[in-house]
């Protein structure tokens, strides 16, 4: 069944078509703009089904064998099957399927490792670390003493020597590596070694690469760290939601973590729909597809840097690209505006070292619609004739408009 089958056939239309009118304009949206948001991609039917499906009735506190609910044998196979999918998927011994979003799952490793005031080393936001890494309006920042390290002023790239020098200083409870705006790998294989010499626990937050890593196209923090938290709905296609992975020695801590210290109930169609998600994500195509994610990133990279945006890192490995427009006489949130203004979605971010906000999107969602290097080079070719106002806004509209119109992200 496709989605458009789901929403005309569905009752909503009949019994609140006020709401209705909201799904269909947002489905519309999505599909007539383009989505270069680094965090976003489209979900299969399948996985949006899960989501829809009576599953979202069921309570189901606890895991699986030991709820706290009656009713939950069917459920019970649902988590059973999400969470052997996601441990043959990332070669982990343990995995925890339950949490509500990757802010959760890093909650909960957090829970499970530390205690009120420790020391945590992690990148700083204004180099690409999210909120849940010490920001002072989080959780994070308010119950931790996070130290910050940064990436270089020249490459763009983790500054090794200050993540040595800060743990030997600091010694930190817990070294995090991860980040919403990298662009290149994590060198995982050192953050273990600096967090080995300082007796660090080592949490990769890989909310952004973990999709490349299920597809085989990013290397895995899951030999390297303790705990590993992600997303599962970023470059890995599944429902909005959040796992950790950790060896079997840490197991009933995680989940302990997660269940009952940060979260009650877990939200089974969820759950189901990261089972749909995990199973999907361990196909050959998949990891083709993760494989197009990077290759069209690169080339979006390229196109970007030869119009005159200054690329950081010169560069990606991933699915995620950032970049300074101020070359081309606009700041970071004019840019957004711009081309927002012509149907390109995207995102601000901090530039690490500079004053204005730059420009980070990805290339996961338009992969998914089936776009390719062609079209990589059209886009970057397109975002630069719009941030040098060399077109009207309905000009690039139209032209956004054709181009999309070729790659819907629900056909049928
Ligand atoms: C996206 C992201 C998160 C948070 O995910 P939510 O589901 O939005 O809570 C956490 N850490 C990193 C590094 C991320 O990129």
């Amino acid at each position: 069944m496709t989605v458009s089958h789901a929403l005309e056939a569905d009752l909503l239309r009949r019994q609140d078509p006020e709401l209705a009118e909201i799904l269909l304009a947002e489905r519309m949206r999505q599909a007539t703009t383009l989505q270069l948001s680094a965090a976003e991609n489209f979900s299969s039917p399948a996985v949006l089904a899960a989501l829809g499906s009576p599953l979202a009735n069921k309570y189901a506190e606890g895991y699986p064998g030991a709820r706290h609910h009656g009713g939950c044998e069917i459920v019970d196979m649902a988590e059973r099957i999400a969470v052997d999918r996601a441990k043959a998927l990332f070669g982990a011994e343990h995995a925890n399927v339950q949490s509500h979003s990757g802010s959760s799952a890093v909650l909960a490793a957090y829970a499970a490792l530390l205690r009120p005031g420790d020391t945590v080393l992690a990148l700083g936001l204004s180099h690409g670390g999210h909120l849940t890494h010490g920001s002072p309006a989080n959780f994070s920042g308010r119950w931790f003493d996070f130290v910050p390290y940064g990436v270089d002023a020249e490459t763009g790239l983790v500054d090794r020597e200050q993540v040595r020098t800060l743990a030997r200083t600091h010694r930190p409870k817990a070294i995090v590596c991860g980040s919403i705006a990298y662009p290149r790998h994590l060198e995982y294989a050192f953050f273990r070694e600096v967090a080995d010499e300082v007796g660090a626990f080592l949490v990769a937050d890989a909310a952004h690469p973990i999709g490349l890593v299920a597809g085989g196209a990013a290397p895995s923090p899951v030999p390297y760290a303790d705990v590993v938290c992600a997303t599962t709905h970023k470059v890995l296609r599944g429902p909005r939601g959040g796992m950790l992975l950790c060896g079997a020695d840490l197991a009933e801590r995680v989940d302990r973590a997660v269940f009952p210290f940060t979260q009650g109930g877990a939200q089974m169609h969820t759950i189901a729909a990261k089972a749909v998600a995990f199973g999907e994500a361990a196909t050959p195509a998949f990891s083709a597809y993760a494989h197009r994610v990077v290759a069209n990133a690169r080339v979006l990279a390229a196109g970007l840097a030869a119009q005159g945006l200054a690329v950081t890192t010169g560069g990606t490995d991933t699915h995620l690209v950032t970049a300074d427009p101020a070359p081309l006489g606009v700041d970071g949130r004019t840019a957004r505006g711009l081309l927002a203004g012509a149907g390109i979605v995207l995102e601000c971010c901090a530039l690490p070292h500079a004053d204005l906000r730059g420009l980070r999107l990805g290339t996961a969602a338009v992969t998914t619609q089936g776009m390719g290097e062609e079209q990589m080079t059209a886009v970057a070719t397109l975002m630069a004739r719009v941030l040098r106002r060399e077109t009207d806004a309905q000009r690039a509209r139209d032209d956004v408009r054709d181009l999309v119109a070729a790659f819907p992200p629900y056909p049928g």
